[in-house]
């Protein structure tokens, strides 16, 4: 009998993962949730938000992967077997979130929302711009994508803070940790960057104190999850002016609905949950070792620890 990987994806397409996997895998079977005929076979799951009761249909399962970073959703499901889940941590994913996560720290540091409100009015308004050290950044959550987000701003120059459960070593990084350390270091920060999962513990840990917390005229970048940001806090403090603008990628409602205030806030540029996604050349070759370790049997790597939810 030949073993059966089923892939279920409604943003990614099926060909880049079934050609960047077969050649890895040859001895597997690679296919699409819907042309599978012979349910038992299938032995692993490459899969982002497949449809409810999903997983039922394949009583042989032995590895989920997550085809993505976030596994908040796939967690929250009755219907996920208990066997082991691993996510990507493909090192390209990250440097694409890393470049987003720069390009939006840069955008806030240079003042450029500024300068695009400026354009409007046809204003030549001058703004001395500051020196990267003299910004301090703070990233909240230093994972596989947010480590490298905030060494990356690091290495630009800015005062890089950053905030996780654990220690741990960044280069250029002024690590924080645990919760009585987080409204310090949001008063500390120009700019805020949420790299957090969103977990029991994140869900809108970003709420009206913690923007308070934060410096009058603050920047607010939120990458990770709509749900680690309490929203109508977040309007409240971008329409008062307290926050000087955000950038925000993800939203508590996504797609993010055409009546929501924060399409009309000035100084915020809103982007449709693309900072980063999964790449089917570069995570192939850790989907395979995943797939592999299942099948020898042996230790794997990037588990997802479901009582930490992430
Ligand atoms: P990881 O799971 O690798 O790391 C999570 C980090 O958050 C760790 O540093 C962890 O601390 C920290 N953390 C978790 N809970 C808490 C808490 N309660 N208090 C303080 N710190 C906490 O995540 P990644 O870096 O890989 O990705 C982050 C998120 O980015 C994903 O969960 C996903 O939601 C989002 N994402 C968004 C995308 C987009 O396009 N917008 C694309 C891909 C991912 P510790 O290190 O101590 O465990």
């Amino acid at each position: 009998m030949t073993a059966t990987l089923v892939f279920y994806s409604k943003p990614d397409p099926f060909e880049p993962w079934a050609d960047a996997l077969k050649p890895l895998l040859p001895d597997l079977d690679i296919k699409r949730a819907e042309d599978i005929v012979q349910p038992e076979h299938v032995r692993f799951a490459l899969v982002w938000n497949p449809p409810s009761g999903f997983f039922t249909d394949f009583p042989s399962l032995q590895l989920v992967v997550n085809l993505g970073a976030g596994v908040d959703k796939l967690l929250k499901r009755d219907d996920l077997p208990d066997i082991p889940i691993v996510r990507l941590q493909d090192r390209e994913m990250a440097r694409m979130m890393a470049s987003y996560a720069l390009f939006a720290v840069i955008r806030h540091a240079r003042d450029i929302p500024h300068f695009e409100n400026a354009k409007i009015r046809r204003e030549w308004s001058y703004i001395h711009p500051r020196p990267a050290s003299e910004v301090h950044v703070a990233v909240l959550g230093l994972g596989q994508l947010g480590g490298l987000v905030a060494t990356e701003i690091a290495r630009q120059g800015y005062v890089t803070h950053g905030w996780a459960t654990r220690p741990k070593d960044l280069p250029g990084v002024n690590i924080v940790t645990g919760q009585n350390e987080l409204h310090k270091l949001l008063a500390k920060a120009d700019i805020v960057v949420s790299m957090l999962p969103l977990t029991p513990d994140t869900y809108h840990l970003l709420d009206a104190s913690a923007f308070k917390s934060m410096k009058q005229g603050a920047a607010f970048i939120n990458l990770s999850r709509g749900e680690v940001v309490d929203e109508p806090a977040l309007i409240a403090a971008l329409r008062s002016g307290y926050l000087s603008g955000a950038t925000l990628d993800v939203f508590e409602q996504e797609p993010l609905a055409p009546q929501s205030p924060l399409w009309e806030l000035p100084n915020v540029l809103i982007t449709p949950h693309l900072a980063s996604v999964a790449l089917p050349r570069s995570a192939a070759p850790e989907i395979a070792a995943a797939i592999r370790a299942v099948q020898a049997e042996t230790p794997l790597n990037n588990y997802v620890r479901r009582d930490l939810g992430y």
